[in-house]
């Protein structure tokens, strides 16, 4: 049984009942205040017919209008903020490296608060100020960064702000300053991991322990091999920069989803078609409303990533609800032949079977009437040096597993170790050719 460590257990182990007049309090202030400043939210409730006095309990939040992606681009670059520039004393932005950013602005409260939703995060790693966390996120616009970096500074610990990139050197500063807690994106975490094994350096003369890893989506059976690759415990961090930046929810040791900050935030989840409220348990889309902030509140913000909530009881005594981890978007899952298809079934599929580094790239493509589906999946170095019949086989092997997993058969193209191209933030996998 894990120890669990807690940052903050007066807010993380509120009694539920608490935790909910908590909610509705923060709930009522932050319509006041949306309705009260931010033109677009206060004429969509006026469309609806709802004003903030309407919000009389936390079931009365389905009345209220959603916000999407979009308006905060329709309203680029602040026209969804909710207090004055000077209040403002921070900018980020959405991690897209085409197009406008989504951007986000803070107050100075706003970034106690994220700081403190990162401390937990951190802290549920066990962490403490006798840990250091090197931080590979991206700084910049990313929240990434920035967010792991307040977020330990929070905690007391020693952060080494090393930004994503340049990895001799990031396991260069490991060894010799001792980093006990690796924090970045899953896919880079990967990397890091296999270029400590390619350059022979011992896990003994590591002090790694734990590592958070999110932004992008991962499974299962990548947090198994990152676990045996750098014997840590590989915790799954969720959040997105509409809402704060990473922090929004956090694996504890127990590691059975995610803690949802709901003394910051709260969580819904909605069928992505009807939009209706759909009960704990069901998988559907995620929707969060800020309680808490200042600079740009969202109220009922939908995510588009597909979700599952699990209210029940944590034995590391947390009382937030967990989320499941991530299993996919609305908008990424591919329709093949008609099927629907996530890329992390595909991922979940490649990264069991052996011989298969989990590095792979999804091309989808038309020929005539048909939707085609080329899996290129990278071989590790001991199956490379296999006979032509040996790969055969491989192939066979994976199509099988995906078929029998997905429900579709693909075309599978082993490819030679490395090279695949490596990502140092959030990986791109799928190439969908029939938009084009
Ligand atoms: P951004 O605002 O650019 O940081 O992107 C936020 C999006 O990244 C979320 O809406 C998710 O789709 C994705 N994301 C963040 N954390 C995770 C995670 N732990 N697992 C899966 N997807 C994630
Ligand atoms: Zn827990």
């Amino acid at each position: 049984m894990a120890t669990h460590r807690i940052w903050n257990p007066a807010a993380e182990c509120m009694p539920r009942e608490q935790l909910r007049a908590l909610q509705l309090e923060r709930l009522k202030d932050v319509v006041r205040r949306e309705y009260d400043n931010v033109p677009l939210y206060r004429r969509r409730m006026d469309e609806k017919g709802v004003k903030p006095e309407d919000i009389r309990s936390l079931d009365d939040l389905q009345y209220l209008p959603f916000m999407q992606k979009t308006d905060l681009r329709d309203e680029y670059p602040t026209g969804l903020f909710a207090v004055p520039r000077r209040e403002i004393v921070r900018l980020q932005g959405s991690s897209g490296t085409t197009g406008k950013p989504i951007l986000a602005g803070y107050t100075r409260n706003d970034l106690d608060n994220w700081s403190e939703m990162m401390a937990r995060t951190i802290g549920a790693a066990n962490a403490t100020a006798d840990d250091i966390v090197q931080v590979a996120y991206g700084y910049g616009l990313f929240t990434g960064g920035m967010g792991a970096h307040q977020g330990a500074t929070k905690l007391g610990a020693m952060v080494i702000p090393m930004s994503s990139g340049n990895t001799a050197k990031q396991i260069m500063m490991m060894q010799d300053v001792g980093t006990t807690i690796l924090s970045c994106t899953p896919s880079y975490a990967i990397h890091i991991a296999e270029t400590i094994h390619e350059m022979g350096i011992p896990l003994s003369s590591l002090k790694l322990r734990a590592g958070t890893f999110g932004a992008e989506p991962w499974t299962e059976a990548m947090r198994k091999r990152l676990e045996t690759l750098l014997n840590i415990d590989a915790l799954d961090i969720y959040g997105l920069t509409e809402i704060c930046g990473p922090g929004v929810a956090y694996e504890c040791l127990e590691k059975q989803g995610m803690h949802v900050n709901e003394d910051h935030v709260i969580v819904e989840i909605i069928d992505p078609v009807t939009e209706k409220p759909l009960p704990y348990g069901e998988k559907g889309e995620l929707v969060f409303t800020t309680i808490t902030k200042e600079g740009m509140p969202m109220l009922r913000f939908r995510t588009h990533d597909l979700c599952q909530l699990d209210a029940s009881p944590c034995a590391c005594g947390r009382t937030f609800v967990r989320m499941k981890r991530i299993m996919g978007r609305t908008d990424d899952m591919l329709i093949i032949r008609g099927v629907n298809v996530f890329p992390s079934q595909i991922e979940s599929v490649l990264v069991s079977i052996h011989g298969v580094a989990p590095h792979y790239m999804l091309v989808v493509d038309r020929q005539g009437a048909t939707d085609t589906l080329e899996i290129q999946v990278e071989i590790t170095e001991d199956v490379f040096a296999d006979t032509v019949g040996q790969l055969e086989t491989l192939e066979k092997q994976i199509n099988e597993r995906i078929k029998s997993v997905v429900g579709i058969s693909a075309n599978i193209k082993l490819v030679a170790p490395k090279s695949i191209p490596r990502s140092e933030g959030k990986a791109k996998r799928v190439i969908d050719k029939r938009k084009l």
